[in-house]
């Protein structure tokens, strides 16, 4: 899904009864413990579980974003992932 895997607006009617993580693979508090089903919820019921959970993905999303593309750096193959991630690659996979 390129140019929409980096924002996923949980308010969307389309995620009440999706059962799967935000992203998958990621192991954050929200994802590994909540459904998009359940994070749906809390957002449109401005609960700030629902922001609390959401921050800590992000934090954790942008931490393994940024270590990928050290890691990439140090290891001279930046060009490709950076083309992985921006193709749609979960960051620790690329
Ligand atoms: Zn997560």
């Amino acid at each position: 899904m390129p140019g929409g895997r980096f924002r996923v607006d949980l308010t969307k009617a389309t995620y009440a009864e999706d059962d799967s993580p935000v992203v998958e693979g990621c192991g954050c508090a929200a994802c590994s413990s909540h459904t998009r089903a359940y994070l749906h919820y809390l957002a449109r019921n401005k609960d700030l579980t629902g922001t609390r959970l959401l921050t800590l993905h992000n934090l954790s999303y942008m931490e393994r974003l940024v270590a990928g593309a050290r890691g990439a750096i140090e290891s001279g193959r930046f060009a490709g992932y950076s083309n992985a991630v921006l193709g749609g690659a979960v960051p620790w996979a690329a």
